[in-house]
Formats: structure tokens, C-alpha cells, sequence
């Protein structure tokens, strides 16, 4: 039984499709055959429907979040790009971007407020800020500031450990991007980039074609729905399969925000610390507990000697918090089951 935030649990329906990919030679079929041409359509098309993307909105498979941080800084930043961050997601993108963008601003801000958006007029280029920050358990619930504050922008969202999960506002932003071992509960090895077509507007103004992940390569063979490399098929084919199996993402957020609601009652009723202490900022997906090495330690002691996998603290909060996924994936008798045993 694992909680991990990443890689995660997937879903357990993904042990059929798997085997159902390989019963129908799809795991050997060629990239720009029709039979992929039409796995794509179908995963792109169950995406928007499920997770309520804006039909105007265009849907890419890339390899990682990572990945997607790259072409961001390579495709859609002009000179500068603005980073808020309150954790080591966040931080990282900036550190990638600040080896290919001519200038980059740091805006890093406390886990316990929201940013402050206060002091800077006029900006016009890329504006990047996580969703979800997996290191510490935050979210920003409402993205809508941002777009007030920076309307000729365009607004990058990391919504890795978020998307899938929740329900986003996705017109509040021009890029968002998600790789798919967490919230979406696939195996590891690919990410979903999902593009304005302001986002568009602005790489073809830019027009940079030096990459091989330039975003308009990307965006001309998606056009065709193919990629432009070989991409993981196996993954497209169990997001067509997932998507057509899953609820819509209305309903999947409500319930996630309801076993955010049990997990953070009960861990108040147990005495037992959140790293966040604002309500208003803490992850519905992620559940950051926060104590003494030697608590940290016990409780972890305590999950693996029950074969329960519970994730370790991250960045500056290694040894002294804990993290719990609350992805959808994760069943409900198996919270229950941890509950039972923190308790
Ligand atoms: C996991 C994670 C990433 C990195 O994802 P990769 O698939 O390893 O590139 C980026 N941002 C956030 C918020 C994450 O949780």
C-alpha cells in the first residue's frame, strides 16, 4: 500500500489495460500508424472531456514536467520570466530556466501566505508558478490574481501533483502541465502539456525551431496527432483507457476535497502538526505532517512494519515532515486502513 506523492499509486484498473495493450499489438505498433494517429485523438479528446480542458485548449504528450519547465524557457519566454515559488518544485523550475532565459526574477514567498503580487507593472513575458507544490503540501486555490495582475503574460502552471485530482480553473492559465505519475495514477514516463492558444500566439511570435522540443515542432505534429519523437505509446493507450473509465473531474475533486477535509480533521483531533498551518493554503492532494526527527521516524517505523509506504519530508523539510498522497487512485478503505493505524 503505498502514499507516496510521486511516483504514486496507479490506477488499479491499469493492470487490465495493461495486458489489453499487449493482447491488441498495441505496444508494437508504429508511431505515425493510424492505429497511434487514433490512440492519441481518442486520449487527447477523453482528456478534454474528463477533466473539463477548454475545447480551444490544445492538449500535448511530452516526456516530463521536467521537460516542460525546458520548453517553457526555450519556446515561450521572450527575456524574462518571473518565478514564485514557496518550495523546491518551484525553485527547481527557476534554476532550469536560469540556464536558457536571459534574465530570471525570483518571487519566493512564506508556506503559510499567499504571494504577494504587489510591485511589478507592465510585465509581459512568462510568469511560472506550481499549483500544487508536492515538497511542502501548499496550493494556491485561486490562480485569478494572477491573470488580473498580469494580463498581457503569458502564465505558466505547474499543476503536476494537482491535475487529475482537482478541478482547475484552466482559462486562468496559458500553459499547464502534469506528469503523469501522480495525481493522473499512471506508471512514470510522461507528462501532459496543455496550451492557450495565446500560448500558441506566443511561440509563433517568438518562433524559436532550434529544439527539438520547440513548441510549435511539437505543436505541427500534434496537429497530424503525432510526435515529434517516439513517443510512449503504452502510457497513450492507458490514458485513452483511463479516461473513458474514470468519472468526470467534477465529481473526482469533490470527493478529493472531502478526504482533504477527514485527513486534516483528523490529524487536528490526533494533536498531530500540519506543516501548513493556514487552512486556506494547504494541498488537497498532498498531506504534509510535520514533527521531531524521532516522530517522523516513529510513524514511518510504524507504516513499514504494516507494509504501508508513506513519503519521506523533501528539500529543507527531509527528516522532519512527512507526506501523504491523497490522489484518486488511492482507495478509500486503504486511507481508512492508515487512519486506523496513526490513530
Ligand atoms: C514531480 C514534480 C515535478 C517533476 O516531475 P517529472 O515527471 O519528474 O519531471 C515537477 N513539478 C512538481 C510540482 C512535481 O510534483
Amino acid at each position: 500500500m503505498t502514499f507516496y506523492p510521486g511516483p504514486s499509486k496507479v490506477y488499479p484498473q491499469v493492470a487490465q489495460f495493461m495486458q489489453d495493450a499487449f493482447a491488441e499489438g498495441m505496444l508494437s505498433i508504429n508511431h505515425r500508424s493510424s492505429e497511434c494517429m487514433e490512440i492519441t485523438c481518442g486520449a487527447i479528446d477523453g482528456l478534454h472531456q474528463k477533466l473539463n480542458i477548454p475545447s480551444d485548449y490544445h492538449v500535448y504528450f511530452v516526456s516530463s514536467a521536467t521537460e516542460v519547465w525546458e520548453i517553457i524557457a526555450q519556446s515561450l519566454t521572450r527575456q524574462k520570466s518571473l518565478h514564485y515559488y514557496n518550495g523546491a518544485f518551484g525553485e527547481k523550475w527557476a534554476d532550469y530556466a536560469e540556464k536558457l532565459v536571459s534574465i530570471i526574477e525570483r518571487i519566493p514567498f512564506d508556506i503559510n501566505k499567499l504571494p504577494d503580487l504587489q510591485n511589478i507593472t507592465n510585465f509581459n513575458d512568462v510568469v511560472c508558478i506550481t499549483q500544487n507544490e508536492t515538497s511542502n503540501g501548499t496550493q494556491i486555490k485561486d490562480l485569478k490574481p494572477l491573470r488580473k495582475t498580469f494580463p498581457e503574460a503569458i502564465i505558466a502552471i505547474d499543476a503536476t501533483s494537482s491535475l487529475g485530482g482537482i478541478a482547475l480553473d484552466f482559462k486562468d492559465g496559458d500553459v499547464w502541465f502534469a506528469s503523469v505519475q501522480k495525481c493522473l495514477g499512471l506508471p512514470a514516463g510522461m507528462a501532459i502539456m496543455i496550451c492557450s492558444p495565446k500560448a500558441i500566439e506566443r511561440a509563433e511570435q517568438i518562433n524559436d525551431r532550434k529544439f527539438y522540443n520547440s513548441l510549435l515542432f511539437i505543436h505541427e505534429n500534434f496537429q497530424k496527432f503525432q510526435t515529434h519523437y517516439t513517443p510512449n505509446v503504452l502510457c497513450i493507450y492507458l490514458i485513452n483507457r483511463i479516461m473513458l473509465n474514470i468519472s468526470h473531474i467534477s465529481i473526482i475533486s469533490e470527493n478529493t476535497k472531502q478526504r482533504a477535509k477527514k485527513w486534516y480533521d483528523f490529524l487536528e483531533h490526533k494533536g498531530m502538526k500540519c506543516l501548513v498551518q493556514n487552512p486556506e493554503i494547504r494541498s488537497d492532494t498532498v498531506i504534509t505532517i510535520q514533527g521531531t526527527e524521532e516522530e517522523i521516524n516513529e510513524i514511518k517505523a510504524l507504516t513499514k512494519s504494516h507494509g504501508i509506504t508513506v513519503g519521506n519530508g523533501y528539500g529543507s523539510w527531509k527528516n522532519t515532515t512527512l507526506r501523504i498522497a491523497n490522489f484518486p487512485a488511492i482507495e478509500n478503505i486503504e486511507i481508512e486502513a492508515l487512519i486506523k493505524l496513526l490513530r
